[in-house]
């Protein structure tokens, strides 16, 4: 690699509702990517962006400077990193010192277990979830949670930027997840105080938005009640005025609390919110929510509640 990471061919695997258009974005900017899906609707709407398409995944990466992953989860990315049922992965493929650049929202011990065999097989590896969603992927507006040796950083901080407005080192190796779990373990536990407040404001006769004209402008303030309010009215663009359409769907918060609370085990923390957000959002996105924006919590608990 490396000092042409930044310029050379990169192999986008992974081309999904958040891949598709982060892979459209490079494109756009006039870099070399070859991209490889599993799945021929993925593929088709990248090739419709413009992105060339291997027919593999070692395929991708047999020319590649970076490899970008944006995948499901943690187990894709370290099957596809080490191979399965034998078969050779990407690590064996790739030419030495190629920089495994890791999009995806993983555990913690599994971006720090995937940085360790890409190094030991001589190569570069980087974690760097993102939030900002299908929006932020489509407007190149992405936030980036970077875990990376400081050398490391830089190489693919240009890559980042074409995709991202904000990039953010984190630290080393896995520092990305762990930030990412934090900041969406906030995320969580305050959507849900937001929403019992809310319920419980209703029970006590106050209007929604009484109770966002103080709350907005007292210690109550968060962003779970500014921009993303869980009642239609005060907060125009949150999807409660559009009957809850994502947004921020209630699968992908359940599944970054297991996340957080796979990290809260391995490190021993003694902390109860989060747990119990976790549960609450698996519950929810078993009963309907899975597919509505994590603000949806508000009618569970609603609809939960003493008439
Ligand atoms: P998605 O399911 O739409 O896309 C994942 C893609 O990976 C699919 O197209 C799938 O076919 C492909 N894939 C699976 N195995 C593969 C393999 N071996 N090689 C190449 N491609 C393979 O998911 P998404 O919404 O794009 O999310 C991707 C990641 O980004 C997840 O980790 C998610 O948690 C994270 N994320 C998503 C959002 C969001 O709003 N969707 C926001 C922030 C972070």
């Amino acid at each position: 690699m490396s000092e042409n990471a930044a310029s050379g061919t990169i192999a986008f695997l992974g081309l999904g509702h958040m891949g598709g258009p982060m892979a459209a974005n490079l494109i756009k900017a006039g870099h070399s990517v070859v991209g490889y899906d599993p799945v021929p609707a993925a593929v088709e709407a990248a090739k419709a962006h413009g992105v060339p398409m291997a027919g593999s995944a070692a395929e991708a990466v047999a020319s590649a400077a970076v490899v970008l992953t944006m995948l499901p989860s943690g187990q894709h990315v370290l099957d596809l990193y080490r191979g399965v049922d034998g078969a050779g992965g990407l690590l064996s493929v790739a030419a030495p010192d190629t920089m495994f650049l890791d999009c995806s929202t993983i555990n913690v011990d599994e971006a720090r277990e995937a940085a360790a065999i890409a190094l030991e097989a001589g190569h570069r590896s980087v974690d760097a979830p993102v939030s900002g969603g299908v929006v932020g992927a489509e407007a190149g507006t992405l936030t980036f949670m970077v875990g990376a040796l400081p050398e490391d950083f830089e190489t693919v901080k240009p890559i980042l930027e074409l995709m991202g407005k904000r990039i953010v080192h984190c630290g080393e190796h896995g520092a990305g997840q762990a930030a990412k779990v934090c900041n969406n373990m906030i995320l969580g536990v305050s959507m849900i105080a937001v929403s019992e407040a809310f319920v419980l404001g209703e029970k006590l006769g106050l209007t929604h938005q009484a109770l966002f004209d103080v709350a907005a402008h007292a210690s109550g303030q968060c962003w779970a009640l500014t921009t993303n309010c869980p009642v239609p009215g005060p907060v125009p663009t949150s999807p409660a005025n559009r009957d809850y359409q994502p947004g921020f769907a209630g699968a992908l918060m359940a599944k970054d609390l297991r996340l957080a609370v796979n990290a809260l085990e391995s490190t021993g923390v003694a902390a109860q919110m989060g747990p119990l957000a976790s549960q609450i959002y698996d519950a929810f996105a078993a009963e309907g929510g899975a597919g509505r924006d994590f603000s949806g919590i508000i009618t569970d608990i609603r609809d939960k509640s003493a008439t």
